[in-house]
């Protein structure tokens, strides 16, 4: 019986030549090429073809509009980028699967006047001669902080290993047991030291350091002292690790560099706006570490890069290490770190022109009505198939920066017994602005922090049209 009716079925799938005479198909071929339509129609066929053969019923599918519209939806998808734009709903402000932080429009503007032409990239315009393409940031990032000196290459991870090779290979470093830390995506301290041919000497324990541990592990062997923040995870209670200060005043009067990896580090004192407990990268400096890293695009809020600053005579060397070569950064990120940094001159225009910085500082004051235009659009969308509120929430900082840090926000929730929310979350990341949200305990979730104001139309319109998708 079921063999019958599959067989009836499958006599119903028409040739292909015959579905690329269907009027959407026809202009579907005038619009791009025959052998690109003619695929994707086989493709379609020869997909029903299996299902049906697997037992599934398709008599809806098998009508000439449908299949037609199906080349219609595959046609489309193949000139649909694969990487785009998304919306994060998520209020996680520094995403990494979302790229981290969403870029200034100076720092786009940036990028856009010096893309599309020639640059002066390594061209020293006051003498013509040939220029380095560290000095387009060196000069500002060094007022910002306070060093002597700057480079920066592709990324933190990339300045840890560089940093460790230059100053370290062959030698022993000499670090916290506490802080050897593995960062999102399997970064570890201690795998990044074994590749720069460093050898790794730690001491004190897990949650307990003391300065006489590193005082006890200096030798003639000992390349560098390194402190790596601890950025994505806290041990609290019973801990110990040396101050900042008196780890120098060792390093210096034992003739052994102290590197510190700060991970995030942040330009602005975010303490003084009540977030977190993260000293900021001038501070390092001034307490007379020799060498400070940190990334682009967390706290920072430009592009990802790594930043290496500190004495004039280390990043002299590291930057004539020939893996600098290799670990160069191109001049999309240099044109958007500049423009960023500029920013950062003034903190008040930082504050409003960082996106990440914005975010972060953004009250459920100030988000009230952002929150409430939100949910008023969505109720509208739903028109009473579900329950939509504006709820209190807490966001995260992210990008393991401030791991403990909770930012008070609003969430617009969503709760239906209508629908599938599970169906409608699927749906939403396959519109043509996915939306990501979070689905806890049976409600789908809008965080408002993460949502610029000129996106909240853009949800609505992405939420209407997943609705729409729902079977
Ligand atoms: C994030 C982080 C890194 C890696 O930085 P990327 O810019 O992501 O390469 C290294 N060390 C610490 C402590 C970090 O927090």
């Amino acid at each position: 019986m079921l063999l019958s009716m599959g067989m009836e079925q499958l006599r119903k799938l028409p040739a292909v030549h015959k579905l690329l005479d269907h009027p959407v198909c026809r202009e579907l071929i005038e619009l791009h090429s025959h052998a690109l339509v003619s695929r994707l129609a086989g493709n379609v066929i020869g997909d029903l073809r299996r299902e049906i053969l697997a037992g599934a019923e398709h008599e809806s599918a098998l009508l000439p509009d449908a299949l037609a519209h199906e080349v219609a939806q595959r046609v489309q998808a193949q000139f649909q980028p694969h990487f785009r734009p998304v919306i994060n709903a998520t209020g996680v402000v520094l995403h990494t699967n979302l790229g981290r932080a969403p870029l200034a429009d100076e720092a786009v503007d940036a990028i856009v006047r010096t893309a599309s032409g020639y640059t002066n990239l390594e061209l020293n315009l006051s003498t013509g001669e040939r220029g380095s393409r560290y000095d387009h940031v060196e000069r500002l990032i060094c007022e910002l902080t306070g060093a002597e000196a700057a480079l920066v290459v592709n990324n933190n991870a990339a300045a840890v290993l560089l940093v460790l090779t230059e100053m370290a290979k062959g030698k022993s470093v000499v670090i916290s047991r506490g802080q050897l830390v593995e960062i999102g995506g399997s970064f570890r301290v201690s795998e990044v030291m074994r590749a720069s041919g460093a050898a790794l000497v730690e001491v004190g324990t897990t949650n307990k350091t003391h300065l006489y541990d590193y005082e006890r592990a200096i030798d003639d062997e000992t390349g560098l002292i390194l402190r790596v923040h601890t950025s994505n995870f806290r041990v609290v209670g019973f801990t110990h690790q040396p101050e900042l200060a008196d780890l120098v005043a060792l390093s210096h009067q034992r003739g052994v560099p102290v590197y510190e990896d700060l991970g995030s580090g942040s330009l602005i004192d975010l303490r003084a706006y009540g977030i977190g407990d993260e000293p900021t990268i001038g501070e390092s400096v001034r307490a007379g570490v020799d060498i400070v890293s940190f990334s682009g695009d967390k706290l920072l809020g430009a592009a990802q890069a790594g930043f290496i600053v500190g004495k004039q005579e280390y990043i002299q060397r590291i930057k004539k290490n020939q893996l600098t070569r290799a670990l160069r950064v191109d001049k999309f990120t240099l044109a958007a770190l500049e423009a960023t940094l500029l920013l950062y001159r003034d903190e008040e225009k930082a504050k409003s022109r960082v996106p990440t910085i914005w975010m972060l500082l953004r009250t459920q004051e100030s988000m009230a009505a952002e929150a409430e235009r939100l949910r008023s659009l969505l109720a509208e969308v739903f028109g009473g198939r579900a329950d939509v509120r504006v709820e209190e929430a807490m966001s995260q900082v992210g990008g393991g920066s401030l791991p403990t840090e909770e930012l008070p926000t609003w969430h617009v929730t969503v709760r239906t017994r209508h629908f599938s929310l599970n169906e409608l979350e699927h749906h939403l990341r396959h519109v043509d602005m996915p939306v990501m949200t979070t689905m806890q305990k049976e409600a789908l979730h809008f965080d408002v922090r993460t949502i610029f104001p000129r996106e909240i139309e853009v949800v609505a319109a992405s939420v209407r049209d997943a609705c729409g998708r729902i079977g």
